[in-house]
C-alpha cells in the first residue's frame, strides 16, 4: 500500500513514512493510493475474531511495510486485556430495540482516542527503533488528545511528549489523568492562556524548520493516518456485533423489503475534526454495509452546514463557541480535505483548484456534489444544543439507567431525532461521563452517582505540570533543555 497527498505533489510513500511525518510536503494530507475492498465472505469470516485479531486483519491491509509477525506483536500489545476495562475491548450495548452504544471509552483515559493512540504508542517506537531515530511529540490539548497520547507513550524509549494545555481550563479528571503522570518522558506544560494560544505556540515551533529538524519535532494529531486506520477496526467490529444475532439470510438481497430494512445498521458519530467519521467512511468504502453514517455536531456546526448546503466555510476563532462537548469545539475540520479529495476522483486538478478557494475566499463551494453525500456516501448530518444534550442525558438515565457523556449525548440526540432511518443505529460513545462531571450534574442533579474509589484515588494523586507564559521563546528553551538536539 502506497500513500499519496490529497494535493498530488508527494512521491508515493509507505505506511511507516507517513506515520512519522504529519502533513504531506505539499501541505496536503496523506491518503491511501487505493482503498482495499473486503468481500462479504471475508467479512463473515472475521465474525469470530477477537478485537485484537480483527485489528490485525484490518491494519495489515494498510501497514503493508511492517512484517506481519511484528505487526501482530504490536497490535496484541496495544489492545492487551490489561489496558481496557471491558474484556471484549469494545462492548456493544443495547439501549433499546433501535439504538445501541458502542463502548469506545474503555481505555486508560476513558475516551475513544485511546483506541488509536494505543496503537501509535506501540507502532511508533517500533518504526523509530528500526530507523535509529528519536521523536519529540509536541502537541496542544483541551483534554482528551493530550491524555490519550501521554498514556500511550509513557515510558516508551526514543519518544518524549511535550503537551501544552491551557491553565485551569480542563475538567478535574482530565487534569488529574495528565498531571499525575511522573514518567520522565512526559512533559505537561500548563500555558497561561486558552487552547488557541497553546495551538499557536505549537504552530510557531512547527514553522521554525531549523528548530523542528534539530529537535526531531513530531505530532500525533487527528490527521495522522496511523490513527485513522486503527479507527476503521471498531466500525467493522461494531457492525459485526450488531448483526451477530441476525439470521445470515437477513443480510442477503433475497428477503422482503421490510425484513431488509429492519436489518440495516447505521452508525452515529459525535464529530469535530472529521477524524473518527472519516475512518467510518473508509470502512464503508471498503465494503462494510453501513446504511447511514450519521454525523453529529454540537453548536459548532460547520460540518453539519457543509453536508446540508455543499458550502464549506470554516469559522473564525471568535465565532467558535465554548460548549459542553468541548472536544468537538472546532472552527475547521482538519480531516475534511481527505473526503473532498475523494469527491473529485481522478480529477486531481479540479480538486486543487476548488480547494484553493478556501485560502482565497475563506470558503469552498461544492454544491455540485451535494446529492452524492447521501446517495453515494450515506452521510446525513445534524447538530445538538447544550439543552438537547442535557435533556438526552436525563431522559436516557430515567429510561435505561445508562449515563452518557455530553459528546455521546450529541450523537444520541441526533440518532433519536432521525426516526425516519430504518433499522438499528449504533451510537459511538466517545468518552465516559465521569470526564465531564459538571454537565452530568446539571442533567442528573442529586442522582449523579458518586465517583468510583479508583477515580477518587486518581484525583488525590500529586500533580505536576510546568507553568509557562504564552511564549515561544520559553517553550523552545524548555524543549532544548529536555530533548537535546540529535547528533
Ligand atoms: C476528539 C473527540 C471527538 C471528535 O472526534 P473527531 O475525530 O475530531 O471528529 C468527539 N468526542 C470526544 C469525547 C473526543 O475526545
Amino acid at each position: 500500500m502506497k500513500y499519496v497527498s490529497t494535493r498530488g505533489q508527494m512521491a508515493p510513500a509507505g505506511f511507516s513514512d507517513v506515520l512519522l511525518d504529519g502533513l504531506a510536503p505539499d501541505g496536503g494530507l496523506v491518503i491511501p493510493a487505493e482503498i482495499p475492498t473486503i468481500s462479504s465472505e471475508q467479512r463473515e469470516a472475521w465474525r469470530t475474531l477477537s478485537y485484537p485479531e480483527l485489528a490485525i486483519e484490518i491494519i495489515s491491509l494498510y501497514a503493508t511495510d511492517i512484517p506481519r509477525a511484528d505487526l501482530e506483536q504490536i497490535i496484541r500489545a496495544a489492545y492487551s486485556a490489561d489496558r481496557f476495562a471491558a474484556p471484549e475491548t469494545v462492548p456493544v450495548k443495547k439501549l433499546d430495540e433501535r439504538i445501541s452504544i458502542v463502548g469506545l471509552s474503555e481505555g486508560p483515559t476513558m475516551a475513544f482516542k485511546d483506541l488509536a493512540m494505543q496503537f501509535l504508542g506501540e507502532v511508533m517506537p517500533y518504526v523509530l527503533q528500526q530507523r535509529g531515530r528519536t521523536l519529540n511529540i509536541l502537541g496542544a490539548t483541551s483534554g482528551d488528545t493530550g491524555s490519550a497520547a501521554e498514556y500511550a507513550f509513557r515510558g516508551k524509549p526514543n519518544i518524549s511528549v511535550f503537551m501544552l494545555s491551557p491553565q485551569g481550563r480542563m475538567s478535574a479528571i482530565q487534569r488529574a489523568q495528565m498531571y499525575s503522570l511522573d514518567d520522565e518522558n512526559i512533559h505537561n506544560i500548563a500555558v497561561e492562556g486558552n487552547f488557541d494560544d497553546c495551538q499557536n505556540l505549537v504552530k510557531e515551533l512547527n514553522n521554525d524548520a531549523v528548530f523542528k529538524a534539530n529537535h526531531s519535532i513530531g505530532a500525533v494529531n487527528s490527521i495522522n493516518f496511523g490513527r485513522i486506520c486503527a479507527q476503521i477496526v471498531y466500525y467493522f467490529w461494531a457492525w459485526l456485533r450488531a448483526t451477530d444475532s441476525l439470521p445470515a439470510d437477513a443480510r442477503e438481497a433475497t428477503v422482503t423489503t421490510a425484513e431488509r430494512e429492519a436489518s440495516l445498521v447505521s452508525i452515529a458519530v459525535p464529530s469535530g475534526n472529521f477524524g473518527n467519521i472519516f475512518a467510518g467512511h473508509l470502512a464503508r468504502q471498503m465494503g462494510l454495509p453501513i446504511h447511514r453514517l450519521i454525523l453529529a455536531t454540537n453548536e459548532n456546526n460547520v460540518l453539519d452546514e457543509f453536508f446540508r448546503t455543499g458550502i464549506y466555510a470554516p469559522r473564525s476563532r471568535e465565532n467558535t463557541l465554548v460548549t459542553s462537548s468541548p472536544s468537538m469545539d472546532i472552527s475547521k475540520a482538519s480531516n475534511l480535505e481527505r473526503f473532498v479529495r475523494e469527491l473529485f476522483g481522478t480529477d486531481a486538478e479540479g480538486f486543487v483548484q476548488s480547494w484553493s478557494k478556501l485560502d482565497e475566499d475563506g470558503s469552498v463551494d461544492l454544491t455540485a456534489h451535494l446529492s452524492r453525500f447521501v446517495e453515494e456516501y450515506g452521510i446525513i448530518t445534524d447538530s445538538s444544543t447544550h439543552e438537547d444534550r442535557v435533556e438526552t442525558i436525563r431522559t436516557e438515565f430515567e429510561t435505561s439507567g445508562v449515563i452518557v457523556d455530553p459528546h455521546t449525548a450529541d450523537g444520541l440526540t441526533v440518532a433519536r431525532r432521525h426516526n425516519e432511518i430504518h433499522g438499528r443505529i449504533l451510537v459511538l460513545e466517545t468518552a465516559k461521563p465521569e470526564k465531564f462531571g459538571e454537565t452530568i450534574e446539571e442533567a442528573l442533579g442529586e442522582k449523579t452517582p458518586a465517583l468510583t474509589p479508583e477515580l477518587e484515588a486518581l484525583l488525590a494523586l500529586p500533580q505536576h505540570a510546568v507553568d509557562m507564559a504564552d511564549s515561544g521563546e520559553e517553550l523552545r528553551n524548555y524543549i532544548a533543555e529536555h530533548a537535546p538536539a540529535q547528533a
